[in-house]
């Protein structure tokens, strides 16, 4: 698969650590929040290039309209920051936080790290992501918890 395979993407937020690598990609379709894409960078400058496609979201969406992939809106870590609920047949469901979730920690507690835009929609989101576990009887990938993140598997293995 060639960079160019790729027909679209989301991004959580727009943190470098998170979108370091969206212009590899300039002809996907990127999924980001609208709160997100307008929140104005460094210098007032854009968080992506203008010239990018882009579809700007004002809530979850089902991605394909199966229920297979969706995009959670879950503000407050940043004013767009999105979430991903992902239904694997062998894995199950699976919601990755993005940083909606920083540690396992903050999570078992609901501790809103500092840092964070707004600490009321980060708890309403982590409420939501809780919601969402029962629901859809899910697992939570929470991507900084290195202790997590050490018993996952790692490509080139894969979850299917
Ligand atoms: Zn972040």
């Amino acid at each position: 698969m060639k960079p160019a395979d790729i027909k679209a993407m989301g991004v959580s937020h727009t943190h470098p650590d998170h979108i370091g690598n969206v212009e590899m990609f300039p002809q996907a379709m990127l999924y980001v929040q609208k709160a997100e894409y307008d929140w104005p960078g460094a210098n007032n400058e854009p968080r992506f290039k203008p010239s990018h496609p882009v579809e700007l979201l004002t809530g979850d969406k089902d991605v394909f309209g199966d229920g297979s992939i969706t995009i959670l809106s879950t503000p407050g870590h940043t004013p767009g920051h999105q979430s991903l609920l992902v239904k694997l047949p062998k894995t199950g469901a699976v919601v990755l936080s993005g940083d909606a979730v920083h540690f396992k920690d903050n999570w078992d507690n609901r501790r809103v790290p500092s840092m964070n835009a707004n600490k009321e929609l980060t708890a309403t989101s982590m409420q939501k992501i809780a919601d969402t576990l029962d629901k859809e009887k899910a697992q939570l990938w929470i991507n900084h918890d290195k202790a997590q993140r050490d018993t996952q598997k790692m490509s080139p293995e894969f979850y299917d």
